[in-house]
């Protein structure tokens, strides 16, 4: 009889993913009673030091195996584990045969968790009081498994957080990442506790486990369509007052992760992290990692499913932040755009610097493109470079109607901005040298700094630092 398959419930997938790596299989099914014993040792270990129990006291609670106040020894603390543990171990093949555990549905669910051992269960009175009944039918394999998620569980701010995926090699790569930290606080006597790289902004923290499971994957993942879910969580005996929220769901699409993954493939990962890096709120205040806690707007509008095109370059200083590889690599992950579109959007906006370069009204022209408030105003000043690619004798037309209609605004007047931007942004990349000589461009530093300036002024809330 298999002990255990993925359940979609992240509790118990997490706990599952740390049994896995911490014997070295490959699959749940290949989970053996031997290795629940070996993992059950590795829990009475650690849920013993004092850094774990704190964290254990808001993962089940104060009135857990090891938290509640009758359990003040270490000797207390083991065999109240032990005596919980023990049964769910011992359980038969015929005892686990039946179907009604709600995490698995291939176990006969045999014990009634509580939010003690396992974090958000209903209770009376509370929000999450789910069927008007008290605890939830687990079977005994997947009780067992929740209570090892705290070994892959990661501190967040004030939460914990689980990782779960549609992609089980996610998981895996985490709970690696993980145990290995275990491993290490055991090998050196020194424990301390949940996993906690002292992350306070979430999105921050998700956009870091993504970049350090990516960083761990070796084979092509563009065609599993895999997405991130980070679950942050509190589970404290008294319900915490608002804002302290109880639970925060986070996702990461799947294009966002196709994307990052294809910029790590890519010469253009040191650009995308420039990219990243300019987009931090400042802040007066001296804030030590300030990554690690300071708000992103790159990372939120992502998260928001809203365009990052305009933090590639600065339409006031005409500067770029990266290659156009990178704007193509966003377009095509991010906002599926189709090669054609694109190449054909390069090209006209190469043509237009040429005539910028060539026509005595270029710079007039540049200016219009940037400063058209419509869609209109844009398109008109556009027919007014078709007239001028003629002037200039070209030898094929700047804009053809498929490209008007096709490519350039597919959608009439929606996302004209976008294309406006594309354009812009393909112009300060190739004009760059042109700029300088005609000392049209300020230089970067000034640049940056005056951004950072304008953001203390704009961005002094309590938004920065959570
Ligand atoms: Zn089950």
């Amino acid at each position: 009889m298999n002990l255990f398959c993925w359940t979609g419930n992240p509790f118990v997938d997490s706990g599952i993913s740390a049994i896995m790596v911490y014997n070295n299989r490959t699959k749940p099914e290949e989970i053996t009673r031997d290795d629940l014993s070996n993992t059950k040792e590795l829990l009475l270990n650690l849920f013993l030091q004092e850094q774990w129990v704190k964290g254990l006291n808001t993962i089940f609670t104060s009135n857990s195996h090891v938290t509640h106040a009758s359990a003040s020894s270490r000797e207390k603390k083991k065999e109240r584990l032990e005596k919980f543990l023990d049964p769910l171990l011992e359980i038969s093949d015929e005892d686990l045969s039946g179907d009604n555990c709600i995490s698995c549905g291939k176990h006969k669910a045999t014990t009634l968790l509580s939010r003690t051992s396992l974090p958000l269960i209903g209770y009376e009175n509370s929000n999450y009081f789910s069927h008007f009944s008290f605890g939830a039918d687990y079977c005994a394999m997947c009780a067992f498994a929740a209570q090892c998620s705290p070994l892959v569980t990661y501190k967040v701010g004030k939460f914990f957080g689980i990782i779960h995926s549609n992609n089980p090699r996610v998981l895996l790569i985490w709970a690696k990442k993980s145990i290995d930290n275990i491993l290490r606080q055991i090998s050196i006597a020194n424990y301390d506790g949940i996993y906690n790289e002292k992350y306070s902004n979430s999105y921050n923290a998700l956009f870091h486990l993504t970049n350090e499971i990516i960083l761990s994957y070796e084979e092509r993942w563009k065609e599993t369509n895999t997405s991130l879910r980070l679950y942050l969580f509190n589970n404290y005996t008294q319900p915490p007052k608002p804002p302290d929220n109880v639970v925060e769901i986070h996702d990461l699409p799947a294009s966002v992760f196709r994307f990052l993954l294809e910029v790590k493939a890519s010469s253009e990962f040191s650009d995308w992290q420039f990219v990243v890096g300019r987009a931090y709120y400042k802040s007066k205040k001296e804030i030590e990692e300030p990554y690690k806690k300071l708000s992103n707007t790159v990372y939120q509008k992502l998260m928001r499913y809203e365009s990052i095109l305009q933090n590639f370059f600065s339409m006031k200083n005409r500067l770029t932040f990266c290659k156009w590889n990178l704007v193509t690599i966003y377009l095509k992950e991010i906002l599926d755009m189709s090669t054609t579109r694109i190449n054909s959007i390069k090209k006209i906006a190469d043509d237009i610097a040429e005539i910028i370069r060539n026509h005595p009204n270029g710079k007039k022209r540049l200016t219009q493109l940037e400063t058209a408030k419509y869609y209109d105003h844009f398109r008109n000043v556009l027919f007014r470079l078709v007239k001028e690619n003629i002037v200039q004798k070209a030898d094929s037309p700047l804009i053809t109607f498929d490209d008007y209609v096709e490519n350039l605004f597919p959608e009439g007047y929606k996302g004209w901005t976008e294309t406006r931007d594309l354009i812009l942004f393909r112009l300060y990349e190739t004009l760059h040298q042109w700029f300088k000589d005609e000392n049209l461009v300020t230089e970067i530093e000034e640049e940056i700094e005056e951004e950072s300036n304008e953001l203390i002024n704009e961005n002094i809330n309590s938004e920065e630092v959570q």
